[in-house]
């Protein structure tokens, strides 16, 4: 076939023409150049990891919450950290600034690690579980084991590599196929933070990509305003790619005892009598609600058998919600068993739990803390893990609990028959380092409220409403309670959840990420910083 005379045609319509069909080679393949991103990226060294490809942005277009869909422009799949900074600082200085996003392992719930029309930098392809990426090392004098993590590492890879010289991080998530900067990035809690804190309080060092692209390592001491500010920062003021983590001798065995409760106030006063034992007490507190019709072995652990299961079942037909308190108790195989049996046996004394409802396990320590990942092999062999999660994550202060439990738990989820695990436990703010970005609420005792929904029936909406009135009767009855894992999506709204940190959030953006390129999908600076202040 002949090719069409263009001689004719103006040069402004060939030149437009050109650009709307501008094909470039990546990877040997031919792709349409994506409109937001300058072409200039084809001369970096990088180009060979910038993937265009539909099946790969795909990918990288939804989250955990399969709530929020958006396609990047393209996928970076890093080979160092150097690659990332390349990529940062080509945006940071081009005329035509992208938005770029870490990708943890995507189990965001609202797209918070989507970047659209940008770049997502696909964390993974530095090398989940690379020997050379987690190192354990130690500090004489006084003696101090840490970890040095990558970023996109695995906790459950952090804590099989630390084991292997008996330690262990001290404070985790209750799932450990999270990565560390994803979770950095938030908070990282669960039944230990009561004593140590949620995983930002337990880190020494950062490496840090900022939005200009500097490589920068802070730490209390060098650069702390870095430090603190990326500490449960979303994401917005650099990318990290390690994580100097503190260590702890590994127990090896837990004994784990779940407790069970008809009545909140009890539940709640024996949660907060243990979390003031500290290291007297249990290592580990948690607590969730049990409806008459929400399954008591759900997908978080199978713990009760059959029989206890019944049982339990009975009584929460009887009351129509019951509490269960969880606790753990660490020690080491040499220890006497007696000796845990004992400390036990004390501990369980002074609680008020509903008698001959104490029931416990005996387990490995990899066992209780993986304790989540069986439940989502289960789900994803019935093909129910990628499904909508609507979840909603609060902190609610601890002198409106109870005015939480009657309005919430007994007005909203009890009459719509809600399902799902929700997590209940008590945390101790001077355990969260003041100058971190992470917000609780202004008490020295507050609730972690987890309300862990999965939409299996296209009934996301609906849950989502329920997390919506919740929302509306904590804003209506005052109860001054802070979202985890944040989404907002007005600039007055997020203004509203840093409080008195906004300000210091605005200056740290504006010194770090001026152009607002890193993590857009927290949608909280959404277009050049100045329209924000
Ligand atoms: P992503 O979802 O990929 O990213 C989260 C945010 O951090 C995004 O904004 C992203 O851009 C940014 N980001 C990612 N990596 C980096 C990096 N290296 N540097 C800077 N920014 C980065 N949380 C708890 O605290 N406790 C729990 O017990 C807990 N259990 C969970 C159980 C399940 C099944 C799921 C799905 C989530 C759970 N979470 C829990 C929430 C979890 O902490 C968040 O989803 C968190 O975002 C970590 O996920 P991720 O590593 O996949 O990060």
């Amino acid at each position: 076939m002949a090719l069409p005379n263009i001689s004719h045609l103006p040069p402004s319509f060939i030149v437009a023409v050109s650009l709307v069909t501008s094909l470039i080679s990546i990877v040997g393949q031919l792709r349409p150049w994506p409109p937001t991103l300058p072409q200039g990226l084809l001369t970096l060294d990088i180009a060979g990891e910038v993937l265009l490809d539909p099946d790969a942005t795909a990918g990288f277009s939804t989250d955990f919450g399969c709530l929020a869909r958006a396609a990047p422009a393209a996928v970076l799949r890093p080979s160092a950290p150097d690659d990332i900074a390349a990529l940062v600082r080509f945006s940071y200085s081009s005329p035509q600034p992208f938005a770029i996003a870490a990708r943890g392992h995507g189990h965001s719930i609202r797209g918070q690690a989507l970047a659209p029309g940008g770049v997502v930098v696909d964390m993974a392809s530095l090398g989940h579980g690379r020997a050379d990426r987690i190192s354990v090392s130690f500090d004489n004098a006084p003696l101090v084991w840490y970890v040095d993590a990558g970023g996109e590492q695995l906790w459950i890879d952090v804590l099989h590599e630390t084991l292997k010289h008996g330690l262990a991080p001290r404070s985790w998530t209750d799932y450990l196929y999270l990565t560390v900067g994803g979770t950095l990035s938030n908070a990282g809690v669960s039944g230990q933070a009561f004593r140590h804190g949620p995983q930002i309080s337990n880190v020494y060092e950062l490496d840090v990509i900022t939005g200009k692209g500097e490589m920068i390592t802070c730490s209390h001491e060098n650069k702390s305003d870095l430090f603190y500010g990326v500490l449960g920062g979303l994401g917005q003021f650099g990318i990290i790619t390690r994580a100097r983590i503190a260590l702890e001798p590994a127990p090896q065995r837990v004994r784990w005892v779940r407790l069970i409760y008809t009545h909140f106030v009890s539940f709640s006063r024996d949660q907060e009598l243990l979390i003031s034992m500290m290291d007297q007490g249990f290592d580990y507190v948690e607590g969730s609600l049990l409806m008459d019709h929400t399954l008591i072995t759900n997908w978080r652990s199978s713990f009760f058998s059959k029989t206890n299961s019944e049982k339990i079942r009975g009584l929460a037909a009887e009351f129509g919600a019951i509490y269960c308190l969880e606790g753990a108790v660490y020690y080491h195989e040499l220890a006497m068993a007696s000796r845990v049996d004992q400390k036990l046996h004390l501990l369980l004394q002074r609680l008020s739990f509903v008698p001959g409802f104490a029931f416990t396990n005996d387990v490995s320590y990899v066992g209780f803390l993986d304790r989540v990942h069986d439940g989502e092999v289960k789900l994803r062999s019935m093909g129910l893990w990628e499904v909508p999660h609507p979840w909603l994550n609060i902190f609610v202060p601890k002198s409106r609990i109870q005015d939480f439990e009657v309005g919430v738990f007994k007005g909203i989820l009890m009459p719509n028959n809600s399902t799902g695990p929700v997590l209940i436990y008590p945390m101790i703010k001077n355990k969260w380092h003041d100058e971190m970005s992470a917000v609780t609420p202004d008490e020295e005792v507050f609730y972690s409220i987890g309300l862990l929904r999965s939409a299996i029936t296209d009934d996301w909406q609906d849950l989502d409403n329920q997390n919506d009135d919740i929302l509306g009767f904590c804003h209506r009855e005052g109860i001054q309670f802070k979202q985890y894992m944040p989404h907002y999506a007005s600039q007055r709204d997020w203004k509203n959840h840093f409080g008195r940190k906004w300000d210091t959030f605005v200056e740290m953006k504006r010194r770090y990420d001026p152009k607002a390129l890193l993590s857009p999908g927290q949608r909280i600076f959404t277009s050049s910083l100045t329209d924000h202040v």
